[in-house]
């Protein structure tokens, strides 16, 4: 899109604060931020709350809690429907006054029953079949009023097709019968949320509704309603659903969906932003790692697709492995401690010690995930282990010759007087070229004596950092446990 087409992008996220902020409401925020930033643009926040049995402060609150672990700032003060009731009243009534709505008094029963009779027939219903309240006189409408009969107001759809172009899914029409007079507002004199969305998006000077296309097929109604008040519609752009791996909707089924969760499993925020971002657009080539100011910059509707779009779990692990290992060590720390802080053992006086955590961090990074690993991954460097990894005992503490092994290595690292990398290094090639061994057949039953696992990064560098009275030590107690384990199995 030109420059000169947009003149002034406003555009708005809009969620409905019936649950937290989600994976797919997130995704729908950060393509209309996106969109907003690209553009010199505003981008608003909107709370859909008219439903106010389902709709909840907590929930609000999460949801702007969401917004800004994600960093997307909005601009202009929040808008809530629910303080704008009277303001949609006066515009359902506007439309009545202009005769391009109607009240309806119909009751529930009657309605249902008119619509069994059409089923019977296999015919489909609609309200405009016969307008019945279209054409109660303005006196029967008063006497009804007086009488406190509820009644709901429809719009009185013309009899014309509806047309709109819709940026990612082209013209769209719809004829005119497969719709019908529908309610903008309720007996109890809320708005419906087509009468609600039309008259904030018109208020908000909204230019663009960047939404998902679950809302596609309201959009008619909405044209409808923009016609109806004589108001130029914004532009529309219907985004592409997320699904699970197993190509269904995303739900609870397929794990976290709130973004919450995401913050709490260890993943970090721009990895998110910009994950999410790839679920749906996509830059025209290959690249899948993007900052935020690249994304503002590459950013464009014309890269959305129609087609829904694949969750995949894996690939979001794998982009935050990407995200870590850029950060330098002191920034991945600073990220790490909320996690290293939840955990009893990490005392003050472990994170006071700044130079020895950082040399960890440093050693880890390359084989971190989720930041919630790090404390696991870090506890050997802080205490021994207190039970050594099943599979890798069975695997390389087997019979007697491993104790001679581990025996031999502690006598010659003992005898090492600068304790460090390269020198423990030397001690131990020297041992497998004397004991005629491949390098993981030492490695490895030392690996599992010194750390309780089967992973770590280099044993070397570990052992320095560890020193020699705790290697030393850790090596005495796995021989002992060996030997007991061999004797009981
Ligand atoms: N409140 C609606 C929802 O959460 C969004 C409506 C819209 O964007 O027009 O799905």
């Amino acid at each position: 899109m030109s420059a000169a087409e947009i003149k002034s992008v406003r555009v708005r996220f809009a969620p409905s604060p019936t649950g937290f902020l989600h994976i797919g409401g997130a995704r729908t925020a950060i393509f209309n931020w996106l969109f907003a930033q690209k553009h010199n643009g505003k981008f608003l926040l909107r709370i859909e709350d008219t439903d106010a049995e389902r709709s909840g402060q907590d929930m609000v609150e999460a949801i702007i809690e969401g917004l800004r672990w994600l960093n997307l700032d909005w601009d202009e003060e929040i808008v809530s429907q629910s303080r704008r009731l009277e303001v949609y009243k006066k515009h359902a009534h506007a439309l009545v006054q202009s005769g391009k709505a109607y009240k309806c008094f119909c009751s529930k029963e009657e309605l249902a029953a008119k619509r069994d009779e059409a089923a019977k027939k296999k015919q489909d219903y609609r309200y405009r079949n016969d307008r019945k309240c279209l054409s109660l006189t303005t006196g029967e409408v008063e006497e009804l009023e007086v009488r406190n009969q509820p009644y709901v107001i429809r719009l009185k759809l013309p009899e014309q097709p509806v047309q709109f172009t819709d940026m990612i899914h082209g013209n769209i029409t719809v004829h005119h019968k497969q719709l019908d007079d529908f309610i903008i507002m309720r007996p109890d004199g809320y708005p419906t949320y087509h009468l609600a969305v039309v008259v904030d998006d018109y208020d908000m000077q909204i230019s663009h509704v960047i939404r998902g296309d679950d809302h596609l097929s309201n959009t008619p109604k909405h044209i409808l309603l923009y016609k109806a008040f004589g108001w130029q519609p914004p532009q529309f752009a219907h985004v592409p659903l997320i699904l699970g791996m197993d190509k269904h909707r995303l739900s609870k089924r397929h794990g976290a969906t709130a973004i919450g969760e995401y913050e709490t499993s260890g993943y970090l925020a721009e990895t998110v932003l910009n994950f999410l971002t790839l679920l749906g657009w996509s830059s025209g080539d290959d690249r899948e790692i993007f900052s935020r100011a690249e994304l503002v910059k590459e950013f464009d509707i014309s890269g959305v697709a129609k087609k829904s779009a694949v969750f995949d779990e894996k690939k979001l692990e794998w982009m935050n492995g990407q995200y870590i290992m850029a950060l330098t060590d002191q920034e991945l720390l600073e990220k790490a401690t909320p996690y290293l802080k939840k955990q009893d053992w990490i005392t003050e006086e472990i994170l006071a010690d700044q130079k020895f955590v950082l040399k960890i961090t440093a050693m880890l990074k390359q084989r971190l995930k989720r930041l919630t690993e790090f404390p696991e991954m870090i506890a050997y460097f802080f205490s021994a282990p207190e039970r050594y990894e099943e599979k890798a005992v069975k695997k390389f503490w087997k019979d007697e010759s491993v104790i001679d092994i581990l025996q031999k290595i502690s006598s010659q690292l003992a005898a090492i007087k600068d304790f460090e990398n390269t020198s423990i290094e030397a001690v131990l090639r020297s041992i497998t070229d004397e004991l005629e061994l491949g390098f993981g057949k030492v490695m490895n039953p030392l690996r599992l004596a010194l750390t309780g696992g089967s992973v770590s990064p280099s044993m070397f560098e570990v052992m320095e950092l560890l020193g020699k009275q705790n290697v030393l030590e850790r090596i005495e107690t796995a021989c002992v446990y060996i030997r007991k384990n061999l004797v009981e199995n």
